[in-house]
Protein backbone atom coordinates (compact mmCIF):
# COMPACT_ATOMS: atom_id res chain seq x y z
CA UNK A 1 0.00 0.00 0.00
CA UNK A 2 0.62 3.97 -0.39
CA UNK A 3 1.06 5.57 3.03
CA UNK A 4 1.19 8.85 3.49
CA UNK A 5 2.85 10.38 6.89
CA UNK A 6 1.16 14.43 6.98
CA UNK A 7 2.33 16.22 10.01
CA UNK A 8 1.73 19.66 11.62
CA UNK A 9 0.35 21.17 14.63
CA UNK A 10 -3.26 20.75 13.36
CA UNK A 11 -4.44 23.60 15.60
CA UNK A 12 -7.48 23.03 14.54
CA UNK A 13 -7.35 20.79 11.76
CA UNK A 14 -9.43 22.78 8.82
CA UNK A 15 -10.82 22.21 5.10
CA UNK A 16 -7.52 23.11 3.81
CA UNK A 17 -5.59 19.91 5.16
CA UNK A 18 -8.45 17.97 4.24
CA UNK A 19 -8.33 19.05 0.37
CA UNK A 20 -4.24 18.37 0.70
CA UNK A 21 -4.87 14.92 1.76
CA UNK A 22 -7.55 14.03 -1.08
CA UNK A 23 -5.80 16.03 -3.66
CA UNK A 24 -3.01 13.75 -2.42
CA UNK A 25 -4.23 10.50 -2.27
CA UNK A 26 -6.48 10.80 -5.55
CA UNK A 27 -3.07 11.49 -7.41
CA UNK A 28 -0.79 9.69 -5.73
CA UNK A 29 -3.24 6.00 -4.77
CA UNK A 30 -2.44 6.60 -1.61
CA UNK A 31 -4.13 3.91 0.54
CA UNK A 32 -3.55 5.81 4.05
CA UNK A 33 -2.93 8.86 5.45
CA UNK A 34 -1.48 9.42 8.91
CA UNK A 35 -2.33 12.71 10.31
CA UNK A 36 0.26 13.18 12.96
CA UNK A 37 -0.23 16.02 15.14
CA UNK A 38 3.23 17.11 17.12
CA UNK A 39 3.20 17.40 20.87
CA UNK A 40 6.15 19.34 20.31
CA UNK A 41 6.68 20.68 16.96
CA UNK A 42 10.52 22.01 17.29
CA UNK A 43 9.27 25.05 15.04
CA UNK A 44 6.34 26.29 16.51
CA UNK A 45 7.89 28.30 19.48
CA UNK A 46 6.30 31.61 19.47
CA UNK A 47 2.90 30.65 20.88
CA UNK A 48 1.50 28.04 23.60
CA UNK A 49 0.24 25.44 21.75
CA UNK A 50 -3.89 24.15 22.24
CA UNK A 51 -2.98 20.77 24.08
CA UNK A 52 -2.15 17.71 22.29
CA UNK A 53 -5.83 15.92 23.35
CA UNK A 54 -7.76 18.55 21.88
CA UNK A 55 -5.91 18.68 18.92
CA UNK A 56 -6.31 15.15 18.38
CA UNK A 57 -9.93 14.71 19.25
CA UNK A 58 -10.78 17.41 16.45
CA UNK A 59 -8.56 15.23 13.67
CA UNK A 60 -10.43 12.27 14.75
CA UNK A 61 -13.77 14.36 14.08
CA UNK A 62 -12.39 15.46 11.00
CA UNK A 63 -11.40 12.17 9.43
CA UNK A 64 -14.16 9.85 10.36
CA UNK A 65 -15.85 9.89 7.60
CA UNK A 66 -12.85 8.98 5.19
CA UNK A 67 -11.56 5.30 5.32
CA UNK A 68 -8.48 5.92 3.97
CA UNK A 69 -7.38 9.12 6.80
CA UNK A 70 -6.25 7.85 9.96
CA UNK A 71 -5.58 10.00 13.21
CA UNK A 72 -2.14 8.93 14.53
CA UNK A 73 -0.12 8.92 18.04
CA UNK A 74 3.11 8.70 16.70
CA UNK A 75 4.23 12.26 17.48
CA UNK A 76 2.39 12.38 21.24
CA UNK A 77 3.92 13.47 24.03
CA UNK A 78 7.55 11.91 24.66
CA UNK A 79 9.20 14.88 26.14
CA UNK A 80 11.00 15.14 23.58
CA UNK A 81 10.66 18.00 20.21
CA UNK A 82 9.30 15.26 17.31
CA UNK A 83 11.72 15.52 15.15
CA UNK A 84 10.31 14.47 11.79
CA UNK A 85 13.22 11.92 11.05
CA UNK A 86 12.64 9.80 14.02
CA UNK A 87 8.93 9.65 13.62
CA UNK A 88 9.54 8.74 9.98
CA UNK A 89 12.30 5.96 10.74
CA UNK A 90 9.63 5.08 13.32
CA UNK A 91 6.91 4.24 11.15
CA UNK A 92 9.19 2.37 8.70
CA UNK A 93 9.71 0.20 11.20
CA UNK A 94 6.44 -0.74 11.39
CA UNK A 95 5.52 -0.70 7.52
CA UNK A 96 5.33 -4.02 5.54
CA UNK A 97 7.99 -4.52 2.41
CA UNK A 98 5.60 -3.80 -0.03
CA UNK A 99 4.54 -0.56 1.58
CA UNK A 100 5.62 2.62 0.53
CA UNK A 101 6.06 5.92 2.42
CA UNK A 102 5.51 9.41 1.54
CA UNK A 103 6.17 12.66 3.58
CA UNK A 104 3.02 15.18 2.66
CA UNK A 105 4.04 18.97 3.26
CA UNK A 106 2.33 22.05 1.94
CA UNK A 107 5.09 24.50 0.25
CA UNK A 108 4.89 27.18 3.42
CA UNK A 109 6.21 24.64 5.52
CA UNK A 110 8.45 22.95 2.90
CA UNK A 111 10.31 26.33 2.64
CA UNK A 112 11.91 25.64 5.60
CA UNK A 113 13.54 22.36 5.52
CA UNK A 114 16.52 22.88 5.32
CA UNK A 115 16.78 24.34 9.15
CA UNK A 116 14.95 21.23 9.89
CA UNK A 117 16.52 18.14 12.18
CA UNK A 118 18.75 16.40 9.66
CA UNK A 119 16.91 17.47 6.18
CA UNK A 120 19.55 15.84 3.89
CA UNK A 121 18.72 12.41 6.16
CA UNK A 122 15.38 12.82 5.78
CA UNK A 123 15.16 13.52 2.57
CA UNK A 124 17.18 10.43 1.50
CA UNK A 125 14.86 8.34 4.07
CA UNK A 126 11.35 9.40 2.19
CA UNK A 127 10.01 10.81 -0.66
CA UNK A 128 8.49 14.05 -0.46
CA UNK A 129 5.03 15.29 -1.72
CA UNK A 130 5.62 19.24 -1.60
CA UNK A 131 1.96 20.61 -1.90
CA UNK A 132 0.82 24.23 -3.05
CA UNK A 133 -0.44 26.78 -0.75
CA UNK A 134 -1.87 30.39 -1.86
CA UNK A 135 0.75 32.69 -1.62
CA UNK A 136 3.63 30.31 -2.00
CA UNK A 137 5.20 29.18 -5.46
CA UNK A 138 6.02 25.24 -6.03
CA UNK A 139 8.02 26.53 -8.76
CA UNK A 140 11.07 27.52 -6.04
CA UNK A 141 11.11 24.08 -4.44
CA UNK A 142 14.57 23.33 -5.68
CA UNK A 143 15.98 26.72 -4.09
CA UNK A 144 14.60 25.54 -0.50
CA UNK A 145 16.34 22.01 -0.27
CA UNK A 146 19.31 22.23 1.95
CA UNK A 147 22.61 23.07 0.14
CA UNK A 148 24.57 19.64 -0.28
CA UNK A 149 21.32 18.81 -2.49
CA UNK A 150 20.32 22.20 -4.36
CA UNK A 151 20.97 21.62 -8.08
CA UNK A 152 22.49 23.99 -9.86
CA UNK A 153 21.61 27.78 -11.03
CA UNK A 154 21.09 26.71 -14.40
CA UNK A 155 19.07 23.92 -13.52
CA UNK A 156 17.21 25.73 -11.07
CA UNK A 157 16.19 28.24 -13.56
CA UNK A 158 14.95 25.18 -16.29
CA UNK A 159 12.84 23.41 -12.94
CA UNK A 160 11.35 27.25 -12.36
CA UNK A 161 10.12 26.89 -16.23
CA UNK A 162 8.19 23.43 -15.75
CA UNK A 163 5.04 23.25 -14.59
CA UNK A 164 3.96 22.60 -10.90
CA UNK A 165 3.00 19.37 -11.37
CA UNK A 166 6.01 16.87 -11.81
CA UNK A 167 8.74 14.99 -10.27
CA UNK A 168 11.96 16.40 -9.05
CA UNK A 169 14.60 13.69 -9.06
CA UNK A 170 17.87 14.09 -7.44
CA UNK A 171 20.71 12.14 -5.77
CA UNK A 172 19.62 11.84 -2.43
CA UNK A 173 15.59 13.23 -3.21
CA UNK A 174 12.45 12.59 -4.89
CA UNK A 175 10.19 15.46 -4.15
CA UNK A 176 6.42 15.23 -6.11
CA UNK A 177 5.10 18.10 -6.85
CA UNK A 178 1.47 18.22 -6.34
CA UNK A 179 -0.18 22.25 -7.70
CA UNK A 180 -3.65 21.50 -7.41
CA UNK A 181 -4.42 22.86 -3.63
CA UNK A 182 -6.12 26.39 -3.48
CA UNK A 183 -7.57 26.37 -0.46
CA UNK A 184 -7.14 30.10 1.09
CA UNK A 185 -7.38 28.34 5.23
CA UNK A 186 -4.82 28.30 7.62
CA UNK A 187 -5.49 27.29 11.82
CA UNK A 188 -4.80 31.37 12.48
CA UNK A 189 -7.54 32.31 10.83
CA UNK A 190 -10.13 29.83 12.65
CA UNK A 191 -8.08 30.66 15.55
CA UNK A 192 -8.85 34.23 15.59
CA UNK A 193 -12.47 33.67 14.24
CA UNK A 194 -13.37 30.79 16.80
CA UNK A 195 -15.79 33.32 18.39
CA UNK A 196 -18.09 33.37 15.39
CA UNK A 197 -21.12 30.93 15.24
CA UNK A 198 -20.71 27.20 14.14
CA UNK A 199 -22.32 27.53 11.18
CA UNK A 200 -20.20 30.18 10.00
CA UNK A 201 -16.64 28.19 11.43
CA UNK A 202 -18.13 25.50 9.29
CA UNK A 203 -17.29 27.15 6.66
CA UNK A 204 -13.31 26.53 7.10
CA UNK A 205 -13.71 23.28 9.69
CA UNK A 206 -16.00 20.58 9.49
CA UNK A 207 -19.09 21.12 11.22
CA UNK A 208 -18.28 18.37 14.70
CA UNK A 209 -15.05 20.33 14.26
CA UNK A 210 -16.70 23.54 14.71
CA UNK A 211 -18.93 22.36 17.24
CA UNK A 212 -16.15 20.68 19.23
CA UNK A 213 -14.31 24.28 19.29
CA UNK A 214 -17.64 25.67 20.54
CA UNK A 215 -18.51 23.19 23.03
CA UNK A 216 -14.53 23.07 24.41
CA UNK A 217 -14.28 27.09 24.58
CA UNK A 218 -11.10 26.55 22.67
CA UNK A 219 -8.68 29.60 21.49
CA UNK A 220 -11.13 31.81 23.54
CA UNK A 221 -9.77 35.04 23.51
CA UNK A 222 -6.75 33.87 20.97
CA UNK A 223 -5.52 36.84 19.56
CA UNK A 224 -4.43 38.55 22.64
CA UNK A 225 -3.60 35.11 23.80
CA UNK A 226 -1.19 34.35 20.61
CA UNK A 227 0.09 38.40 21.00
CA UNK A 228 1.19 37.64 24.66
CA UNK A 229 2.63 33.83 24.04
CA UNK A 230 -0.11 32.23 25.96
CA UNK A 231 -2.90 29.62 24.98
CA UNK A 232 -6.14 28.68 26.31
CA UNK A 233 -5.82 26.18 28.86
CA UNK A 234 -8.94 24.57 29.17
CA UNK A 235 -8.42 20.95 29.69
CA UNK A 236 -12.09 19.75 32.05
CA UNK A 237 -12.99 17.33 29.26
CA UNK A 238 -9.60 15.00 30.04
CA UNK A 239 -8.60 13.63 32.92
CA UNK A 240 -4.51 14.54 32.86
CA UNK A 241 -3.95 17.87 32.80
CA UNK A 242 -0.29 18.32 31.85
CA UNK A 243 2.24 21.06 33.02
CA UNK A 244 1.89 24.22 31.52
CA UNK A 245 4.81 25.78 29.22
CA UNK A 246 5.88 22.69 27.41
CA UNK A 247 5.42 24.54 24.05
CA UNK A 248 7.72 27.65 24.58
CA UNK A 249 11.37 26.16 24.80
CA UNK A 250 13.63 26.95 22.41
CA UNK A 251 13.97 23.85 20.13
CA UNK A 252 15.81 23.18 16.44
CA UNK A 253 13.23 22.93 13.69
CA UNK A 254 12.36 19.97 11.66
P1 LIG B 1 -0.99 27.76 11.40
O1 LIG B 1 -1.74 28.92 10.79
O2 LIG B 1 -1.19 27.59 12.85
O3 LIG B 1 0.46 27.70 10.96
P2 LIG B 1 -1.70 25.93 9.28
O4 LIG B 1 -3.03 26.23 8.69
O5 LIG B 1 -0.48 26.38 8.54
O6 LIG B 1 -1.69 26.44 10.78
P3 LIG B 1 -0.34 23.54 10.08
O7 LIG B 1 -0.80 22.61 11.14
O8 LIG B 1 0.75 24.49 10.38
O9 LIG B 1 -1.63 24.37 9.55
O10 LIG B 1 0.00 22.76 8.75
C1 LIG B 1 0.24 21.37 8.67
C2 LIG B 1 0.62 21.06 7.23
O11 LIG B 1 -0.46 21.37 6.35
C3 LIG B 1 1.82 21.87 6.72
O12 LIG B 1 2.59 21.04 5.87
C4 LIG B 1 1.15 23.00 5.92
O13 LIG B 1 1.99 23.48 4.91
C5 LIG B 1 -0.05 22.27 5.35
N1 LIG B 1 -1.20 23.17 5.09
C6 LIG B 1 -1.98 23.76 6.00
N2 LIG B 1 -2.94 24.49 5.42
C7 LIG B 1 -2.78 24.37 4.09
C8 LIG B 1 -3.47 24.89 2.94
N3 LIG B 1 -4.51 25.72 3.08
N4 LIG B 1 -3.02 24.53 1.71
C9 LIG B 1 -1.95 23.72 1.59
N5 LIG B 1 -1.25 23.19 2.62
C10 LIG B 1 -1.66 23.51 3.87
MG1 LIG C 1 1.40 26.51 9.43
Amino acid sequence: MRIALFGGTFDPVHLGHLAVARAAAEKFDLGRIYFAPADLPPHKQKRRLTHFQHRYAMLALATADDSRFVPSLLDAHTGQPNYSIETVRQLKSTLKKSDKLYFLIGIDAFKDISTWHKPVELLSEVEFIVVSRPGFSLAEVGRWLPKSLRPTDLMLRAMRRQQADGTIALMGATIHLLGEVRERVSSTQIRAAAHKSVKQLSRYVPPLVAEYIKKEHLYAGSIAAERDGAGSDKMLSFEEARPQGHAGRSHKNG
